[in-house]
């Protein structure tokens, strides 16, 4: 727009009554978002280069859908920021930095809708699409003290519409007490003092080989890894390598040494637990991969994700544990 044009806007705004005023202040604020929004996905993934060949060779081809396109001169594709990742193909994208804004603020899928004026169906799937590129974005080669321990989660088929077992009351406990195949395991290490999380989440009855394979690229072998009672555990020493310093759960701490121990992990689980079985009454198993990065992106943050930051994330560029 002209210089003159929008000094004439303005001169105008005078001439407005409060309501259209409120309106236009609506508007205005929508289409700031909307920019952050287009803006966060263009910037997200860094160089162009082509999506589909990988080639450097682009040129910027006009917008699409809000987004920059380019044209590849090797393959003659085009392709925008989100081609090839989990958000490509969902609509709206005006929002999706509201919508970053609710994630980072632990809203229920709920309020997500209400916030972001979409379906509810529509929050849910933009939040799993949103965390689907975070799961894999775990540490590498942890030096240190590693906390390592795991919890459970009872195994869950909300969302589900036929379900092969008796529904549980109101979320309800497991038949059976202690650890059985309704319990989900839900590993994570830490690095003590670093910021470093690594997680992941496991079949019932997980295994010592599981948890090698879980850990492999995570650790180092001069790395100490905390933890207490289970057996599990042991094969990571045998394995990897590791310095393994195991301790009595009843007791915090070893005897020998008052810093191997795995506070800083439990008080983690408690605080996605209080989150996931809270706030959220429990969530789908089939899921629960994502609620854990999700977790794990905001510990990195701690708790203070910007929305380019979250989408940068979504689009499968590594800002945590880094
Ligand atoms: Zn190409």
């Amino acid at each position: 727009m002209r210089t003159e044009q929008f000094k004439r806007i303005l001169q105008r705004l005078n001439t407005l009554r409060p309501e259209q005023l409120e309106e236009l202040a609506t508007a205005v604020s929508l289409r700031q978002a909307a920019a952050a929004s287009y803006r966060a996905l263009d910037d997200a993934r860094g160089g162009a280069c082509c999506r589909h060949c990988g080639s450097l060779a682009v040129v910027r081809y006009g917008r699409a859908h809000g987004l920059q396109r380019y044209r590849c001169k090797d393959c003659s594709r085009t392709c925008s920021a989100v081609t090839g990742t989990p958000l490509t193909g969902l609509r709206m994208k005006e929002r999706f930095a509201k919508n970053t804004e609710c994630m980072s603020k632990r809203m229920t899928v709920r309020e997500t809708a209400a916030e972001c004026d979409v379906s509810v169906s529509t929050a849910f799937r933009w939040r799993h699409r949103f965390l689907k590129a975070v799961v894999p974005q775990q540490p590498a080669g942890v030096e240190g003290l590693l906390e390592v321990d795991e919890t459970y989660f009872l195994h869950s088929l909300k969302g589900q519409r036929k379900l092969p077992r008796a529904a549980r009351s109101r979320g309800g406990k497991a038949k059976r007490r202690g650890i059985s195949r309704e319990q989900v395991p839900v590993v994570v290490a830490i690095a003590r003092g670093q910021g470093f999380t690594a997680d992941r989440v496991f079949e019932p009855g997980m295994k010592g080989k599981d948890l090698v394979e879980a850990l492999r690229g995570v650790v180092k072998p001069d790395t100490v890894v905390c933890s207490d009672g289970n057996a599990a555990y042991f094969a990571l020493q045998r394995e990897l390598g590791v310095t393994l310093k195991m301790f009595s759960a009843s007791k915090h701490g070893s005897a020998i040494n008052p810093s191997f121990h795995v506070q800083t992990v439990n008080s983690y689980h408690s605080r996605m637990k209080a989150w996931l079985n809270g706030q959220f009454r429990g969530v789908a198993t089939k899921y629960l991969p994502n609620y854990v990065a999700w977790q794990r992106l905001l510990a990195w943050f701690k708790q203070d994700v910007t929305p380019e930051q979250f989408i940068a994330s979504s689009l499968g560029r590594q800002l945590i544990n880094t």
